[in-house]
């Protein structure tokens, strides 16, 4: 069956009424952040914090006419509401040093380091990056942890080839799995792959904070975050909520020089997390037969890109039929054939961005009111 498209799901929203302003939900500008995948739909719907608790009753509506859609299994509607946009904030201080006493920070004392990865949309190998840096970064001799922020389409227990659940270690505790070095939590170990996850509003929130707060990490050098794509609202929330140290986009070529790219670092600088760089992904072509490279999608644009946007430029991963079969089989070609030409690519990888961390620090999140 085809799958539902943005254009579906717009129509199916502009039947949901504003009682305040009287107009549709999309043509007043409420709906942001819709995210399809497969068919598991999530939208935000932006609101006035004053009328958070009447907005109930629309929320509920957004979902119902989204899931009266064919195709459609699962439906997330968030309510958020901004306190406070952060774009007309006051400049930031100096960011605090680690360890101080945010709430945020302590949600994860024993790691050093978060590490968000994102891509301004799907399908450009945020996932296959995000999973390859972490297993790189293990093979350098760090303690990592790989976190699957994607609850909509958790893609991390097919990645690491990881089929158990994990297991209760106390009545508050949870340990993580662990696969190829590195340890790893996502929703889609507690239930299967094509199960439709129901997600509603505060429970996105709600489900991160207990992968990271419950599941014990133990102490960590680098607690990789793969992002849902994209850069709605929703992802917005997150990258304010968990405390980044800075985050890595990744992008291929032909996205390179779209707004996506761009719109994924104004959302970190929104958050004042600093993008510690760009990766392409899909690079040059490698022909499995004859070895010949061909630049598909063009090459390079990232780097110019990223001097462009004065961000650093971490490296680029060729599009090669191995990586996709070895990431889509759980065994990351990090791990998998680690004396390849890829693997040497995403521990370079690893290595810029080691190197570009250990310049800087993290610092704690700035506060969003989320309904
Ligand atoms: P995203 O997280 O951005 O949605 P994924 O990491 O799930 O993307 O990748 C989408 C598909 O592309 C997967 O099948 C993956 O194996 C494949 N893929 C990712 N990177 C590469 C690459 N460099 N070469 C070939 N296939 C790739």
């Amino acid at each position: 069956m085809a799958e539902v498209s943005q254009e579906d799901v717009q129509a199916a929203l502009r039947k949901v009424i504003d009682p305040v302003s009287g107009e549709d939900i999309v043509t007043n500008g409420m709906i942001s952040g819709l995210v399809i995948k497969d068919r598991n739909i999530g939208f935000v719907i932006e609101i006035d914090p004053a009328d958070a608790e009447r907005m109930e009753p629309l929320r509920k509506a957004a979902e119902r006419a989204v899931l009266a859609l064919e195709g459609v299994s699962s439906v997330s509607a968030i309510l958020t509401a901004h306190n406070e946009a952060p774009a007309e904030r006051p400049p930031q201080p100096e960011p605090a040093p680690r360890g101080n006493s945010a709430p945020e920070t302590s949600l994860l004392p024993g790691v050093e380091a978060i590490v968000a990865v994102a891509s301004g949309k799907g399908g450009v190998g945020k996932s296959t990056t995000a999973v390859n840096i972490a297993v790189a970064l293990a093979s350098l001799g760090k303690k990592v942890g790989i976190l699957d922020a994607d609850v909509y389409g958790p893609s991390l227990p097919r990645m690491l080839g990881i089929t158990e659940k994990p297991q209760p270690l106390d009545d508050k505790r949870i340990a993580p799995m662990e696969a190829w070095g590195v340890k790893a939590m996502s929703m889609g170990f507690m239930v299967p792959e094509d199960t439709a996850m129901v997600w509603r509003g505060p429970m996105v929130m709600g489900a991160l904070e207990q992968m990271m707060r419950e599941v014990d990490w133990g102490p960590l050098d680098v607690l990789i975050v793969d992002m849902p794509p994209g850069t709605g609202d929703a992802q917005l929330t997150m990258a304010q909520r968990v405390p980044l140290a800075g985050a890595v986009i990744v992008s291929t070529p032909q996205d390179i020089a779209l707004i996506d790219t761009r719109k994924g670092m104004n959302m970190f600088a929104k958050v004042y997390v600093p993008v510690l760089g760009i990766v392409e992904n899909m690079s040059t072509f490698v022909c499995p037969r004859c070895g010949e490279r061909t630049d598909i999608f063009g090459h390079g644009g990232a780097r110019e890109e990223a001097s462009k946007l004065a961000c650093d430029f971490l490296g680029e991963i060729p599009l090669d039929v191995s990586i996709r079969v070895t990431s889509d089989a759980g065994q990351p070609i990090t791990a998998s054939e680690p004396e390849g030409p890829h693997a040497e690519a995403y521990r370079q990888i690893a290595a810029a961005l080691l190197e570009k961390m250990s310049g800087g620090q993290s610092r704690p999140a700035p506060g969003i009111a989320m309904e």
